[in-house]
């Protein structure tokens, strides 16, 4: 007993260190930092992807849930790891949402140091199901090294499928009604609202590819976009795989690369939305295609809380994206 009012106190302290670290931090920081009082449900939401579609099925019921983006200040995923402050929020809350891969590998820790009993989690890779994918080393990337004894690793950008997308809003939205059954029938709503703008839109990705005279895109960078590339049937290659720690392409890989450009004709040079330009210059310059343009998609990994704030959406950013998609395998 004497324990569990230590453990009460210094949550309370934390608590309190927490709101006066508030001003401190400006306005922006603390959008995603919810009031808990009077709320029935306190959501945690690993990533942003995660963090919109959580929003957009509470919607009106905003004042039931306390929604909490963890990922809120553009840490890199793939390599986070929970501050106190973190473990605090993921400790206190009801519902913990994240992707479950091998950048979650610190998730069953966090979890068990819960003093919510109540607490439920969902995995979204155990969610997808049969539709979770292998990660795949593109051609002319250099491979990683496995590690010793490891089990296949899965892609974790779930969210760059609009179809994934949808079945991961419907567990959500079951995870959510069962926490809180009296906002059931607006979560309900609410999601099948937005499973049609979701649905909707990738009908419109269906149709900018079928009608597009190319099917190649070339990364001059890393490739998270395994899961949008095989729904459409598009033909990738890639400096990285998924999101490799590595940085330096070997002089193979941007040979490789320019000589696909030229092989292909390309117009454009593909990189994402966290790095510079630096890789797609070289290899446009070592072609024959001086011309190329490079181009931008964003795979939603790096959205902070200012983002937030800014009113950045999932659609909003996949919206963006198809427009640079029609450019690109034009
Ligand atoms: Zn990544």
């Amino acid at each position: 007993m004497k324990h569990r009012i230590v453990i009460l106190i210094l949550c309370a302290a934390l608590a309190l260190s927490l709101f006066s670290g508030c001003s401190a931090e400006g306005s922006t920081a603390s959008s995603t930092r919810p009031d808990l009082t009077g709320k029935a449900v306190s959501v945690v939401a690993t990533v942003f992807p995660i963090y919109d579609w959580t929003r957009q099925i509470i919607g009106e019921n905003s004042d039931r849930v306390a929604l909490t983006l963890l990922l809120d200040k553009g840490a890199d995923f793939h390599s986070y790891q929970p501050t106190v402050e973190d473990m605090f929020k993921i400790s206190t809350c009801d519902l913990f949402l994240y992707v479950g891969g091998e950048s979650d590998k610190w998730v069953p820790d966090a979890l068990a140091q819960s003093t919510n009993k109540d607490l439920s989690a969902l995995c979204l890779l155990d969610a997808l199901g049969a539709a979770v994918r292998e990660e795949e080393t593109p051609e002319g990337a250099q491979a990683e090294e496995e590690e010793e004894g490891e089990g296949p690793s899965y892609d974790e950008h779930v969210w760059l499928s609009l179809r994934n997308a949808e079945t991961l809003c419907a567990a959500i939205c079951d995870a959510l009604c069962a926490k809180d059954p009296a906002g059931e029938s607006v979560y309900r709503a609410n999601c099948k609202a937005y499973t049609e703008k979701l649905s909707a839109l990738e009908a419109q990705y269906a149709a900018a590819v079928e009608a597009a005279p190319r099917r190649t895109l070339l990364f001059a960078d890393r490739f998270p976009f395994l899961y949008l590339a095989k729904d459409y049937g598009l033909n990738c290659y890639a400096a990285f795989s998924g999101c490799s720690a590595e940085s330096e392409a070997s002089f193979e890989t941007v040979s490789f690369l320019v000589n696909k450009l030229d092989e292909l004709e390309l117009p454009c040079v593909m990189k994402i939305e966290s790095s510079n330009s630096r890789l797609a210059e070289t290899i446009i310059s070592g072609s024959k295609a001086k011309n190329a343009q490079i181009l931008e998609l964003d795979s939603l990994q790096t959205v902070t809380a200012q983002g937030v704030a800014e009113g950045v959406t999932y659609l909003g950013v996949m919206e963006q994206n198809l427009e640079v998609l029609k450019t690109a395998l034009n």
